[in-house]
């Protein structure tokens, strides 16, 4: 017998504030044949509302713009938490900070028979500054100039200790299905920006652990930064291309300094023992509890982060994966990958050539103008459609060969509409998408508060009609 498809959906816990535990399960369950909540139970705030009374249909009492304070929304276990000088902090918001939002869900969910997931979603920045942890700087990773960065190091022993004592703490202490694991990071401060990732700080890690960590391997920490600082300082020259032209002189300063490419690779490699050390640690716990993972959209559409991670060794960690392939975030983040290579390598080649040669590499469809839901949603011009979704499952599928299971990440797109067109581009079409290149399940994301009654009771059609 076939197994039972999982339908998954991230869930803060604001939302029962709004809607009610009961109710917000229920509706799930029922709109959408939902039957896993991941839900967020540490370690992160600022998601919001983004349309206030737009999804009135499934978010009535939703009155306008929300931001989340972040911390723990489970109560931490301060006794594990000895190994590090960092400390959790519960949630301060009214109506969270007193109550244990795994546990509820635990009690509301079990009689409904809906799994549950402790979703571990770590982003230090998205934490407002009440929800994050004391001796912050302690853990903080440190950027090419030298200057602590708003994201942890995974080599250094104090955040490293802590993200395994928030996996025992959620592990040991509740009586869920597994964890799920998101950290963000990708984009933000891995160190390539120039090679098609959007930065908005400067690279990292140049702290004391990491140069530690390089030199170990025969790398030389201050080779690597030279090499990053030139090509900053290249990229922002006023003055005009080079001779050679803006790519052959930033792979002359690669070529001279290798170190800059062994930088990403140190990232990624720390990034990965982290990823063993979290699998191993909840499976010497608890063997029989999950661990599932995240896998973020530069992953799908950067290649820099796509030739860094390898789906093809994530059963020595998981679970099962998850993949964005989030249509309209993803046709953004592909824009930004487009603009990073072409502003940072290609800026003597024309954009759309940039574009075209992006296409090429990844085989992807051009994308299409955004309706306006997704353009006012995603704040982008253009989206991929389920064509896209269908591709890349086929692809990880083929990359993982069915060690894992895949959980394909959907975004809310818009409902199916009696416009023909809409019908090929809709909700339903893209959750066809997923199951039909082979995927085990689909979790929706990015938050079950982004998505209006519509979105959602489309995804519960497409599931019912395949049963
Ligand atoms: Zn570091």
């Amino acid at each position: 017998m076939k197994d039972e498809l999982l339908v998954g959906v991230q869930l803060f816990p604001f939302t029962y504030l709004h809607e009610g535990v009961e109710q917000t399960l229920k509706r799930l369950r029922e709109w959408s044949a939902v039957n896993a909540i991941m839900l967020v139970s540490a370690n992160r705030g600022e998601s919001k509302y983004a349309f206030g009374k737009r999804w009135d249909s499934g978010h009535e009492n939703v009155l306008g713009p929300y931001k989340a304070k972040g911390g723990f929304y489970s109560n931490p276990h301060l006794d594990l938490y000895d190994g590090t000088a960092l400390k959790p902090v519960k949630c301060p918001e009214e109506g969270l900070s007193d109550i244990d939002s795994l546990d509820v869900t635990i009690d509301a969910a079990r009689p409904l028979g809906l799994k549950v997931y402790a979703m571990i979603f770590e982003a230090l920045y998205a934490n407002q500054p009440e929800a994050l942890y004391k001796n912050t700087a302690i853990a903080l990773a440190q950027d090419v100039l030298g200057r602590p960065a708003m994201q942890g190091c995974y080599n250094n022993p104090h955040y490293r200790n802590f993200l395994l004592a928030m996996t025992e703490d959620h592990i040991r202490n509740y009586d869920i299905e597994g964890i799920y694991i998101e950290f963000e990071g990708w984009g933000m401060q891995s160190p390539s920006y120039f090679l098609g990732l959007p930065n908005k700080g400067m690279p990292i890690c140049f702290c004391d652990h990491c140069m530690d960590a390089a030199r170990k391997r025969g790398w030389d920490g201050d080779r690597a930064r030279k090499g990053f600082l030139e090509l900053i300082e290249r990229r922002g020259a006023p003055d005009g291309m080079p001779d050679d032209g803006a790519f052959v002189e930033s792979l002359r300063i690669m070529l001279h300094y290798p170190e800059v490419l062994a930088w990403e690779s140190l990232w990624m490699q720390t990034r990965q023992r982290m990823f063993l050390e979290i699998y191993g640690t909840a499976k010497a716990i608890d063997p029989d509890k999950k661990v599932g993972w995240n896998v973020n959209s530069p992953v799908q559409t950067m290649p820099v982060a796509r030739a860094a991670y390898d789906y093809g060794t994530a059963h020595n960690y998981s679970d099962w994966v998850k993949p964005n392939v989030h249509n309209a975030f993803a046709a953004g983040m592909f824009d930004q990958s487009v603009h990073r290579i072409h502003h940072g390598l290609l800026p003597d080649t024309p954009r759309e050539t940039v574009m075209d040669l992006l296409l090429n590499v990844f085989g992807y469809e051009p994308p299409f103008e955004a309706e306006p839901f997704a353009r006012e949603r995603f704040g982008t011009k253009t989206r991929f459609g389920p064509q896209f979704v269908e591709h890349e499952t086929l692809r990880i599928r083929r990359k993982v060969q069915g060690r894992v299971p895949v959980y394909v990440g959907l975004d809310v797109e818009p409902p199916v509409s009696k416009d023909a067109s809409d019908s090929l581009r809709g909700m339903e079409a893209s959750v066809n998408a997923a199951l039909n290149a082979g995927a085990e399940g689909i979790i929706m994301g990015q938050f079950y508060h982004d998505w209006p009654r519509e979105s959602l009771e489309a995804v519960g059609r497409a599931i019912r009609a395949r049963a």
